[in-house]
């Protein structure tokens, strides 16, 4: 497909989508967007946990990358492995259409994940955690928000009003997608595998069995799908990490994700497909079955400790 011909189907998707009064809706029936047969589950509900899920796996590489390879952070970590998860996406499907079109569609996911995330903590009266060393969900939701829209204001026209954002900051948001970009590269230029260069050390990935009959499911989408082995091919192809790490998916008893260092493993949980398993339903207008269900809570809510980022702490991503 032309870039040009992407260019307008991705136009009307966005806009199909936006005026469907779902602000951030991934739309099932967007042409290109794989579609996952997820025995009982329906395909919005699948694309919107792996877009989720990608976006957690992506800002976590990206921890593992400024830790292991001591890349100089000039502000909050946390928001520059939200900005390098989000050009990664971007930058590096750009080439291929369908990729491309998957990776906006589930950054929108992702932005509507935190959005969700918010809605949910706010409705449950929980305590804000303004000391947090993420930015609040509904901030990270308007910069990823952002970073789409200055990525491109022709596809995205439509998004800074359906989703409330001021003209002030729409305005700059074409300035900072390019600071976000030139930074991705910067990165790429200073820490990144040369053409010469060997591969580096393996990153080994590992299945453990899901508890729940969700979490399987999911887990079978995501295997389908093949996103792990996929992120960690093009993680290995561009950057050299000094050592093994493995990318491991397990329960542990808590929604997250986190980089441990100490283990040289980044641990993807299975209660985190759980958890966005039960946050898509509340995107479900008419068919909330939320009411009964544990949404993600904020970490006041949760325990304070859960939120953090240290180096060797776990973080709740979407619930901080
Ligand atoms: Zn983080």
């Amino acid at each position: 497909m032309s870039g040009h011909r992407l260019r307008h189907r991705l136009a009307a998707w966005a806009r199909a989508s936006l005026l469907a009064g779902l602000a951030l809706s991934v739309s099932a029936d967007a042409a290109d967007v794989p579609v996952y047969r997820a025995q009982g589950l329906d395909a919005p509900t699948v694309n919107f946990v792996l877009g989720n899920f990608e976006f957690v796996l992506l800002h976590e590489l990206a921890h593992v990358v400024i830790g292991e390879l001591k890349v100089p952070v000039l502000g909050p970590e946390e928001n520059a492995a939200d900005y390098l998860a989000a050009t990664a996406l971007l930058n590096t499907t750009r080439d291929d259409p369908v990729s491309y079109r998957r990776a906006n569609t589930w950054l929108l996911a992702a932005a509507e994940g935190l959005r969700l995330s918010w809605t949910a903590g706010t409705a449950r009266a929980g305590k804000l955690p303004y000391w947090n060393n993420h930015s609040l969900n509904i901030q990270r939701f308007y910069s990823i928000a952002c970073l789409l829209y200055g990525n491109d204001r022709k596809v995205y026209a439509d998004l800074p009003a359906a989703i409330g954002m001021p003209a002030s900051r729409a305005a700059g948001c074409a300035a900072e997608w390019q600071k976000a970009d030139q930074s991705f590269h910067w990165l790429l230029d200073n820490f990144g595998r040369k053409p010469a260069e060997a591969p580096g050390p393996e990153i080994a990935i590992i299945y453990d069995v899901p508890q729940t009959l969700v979490a399987a499911e999911l887990l079978r989408a995501v295997q389908s799908d093949g996103m792990v082995e996929r992120v960690a091919a093009a993680m290995r192809e561009r950057i050299i990490l000094p050592r093994k790490i493995a990318l491991h998916m397990r329960s542990c008893g808590r929604p997250e994700a986190a980089w441990q260092p100490e283990r040289q493993e980044l641990v993807l949980c299975f209660e985190l497909l759980d958890a966005l398993y039960k946050l898509s339903d509340s995107r479900q207008p008419g068919f909330s079955r939320s009411g009964s269900m544990q949404l993600l809570q904020f970490p006041a809510v949760a325990g304070a400790d859960q939120g953090g980022c240290r180096a060797t702490a776990a973080e709740i991503h979407l619930g901080a």
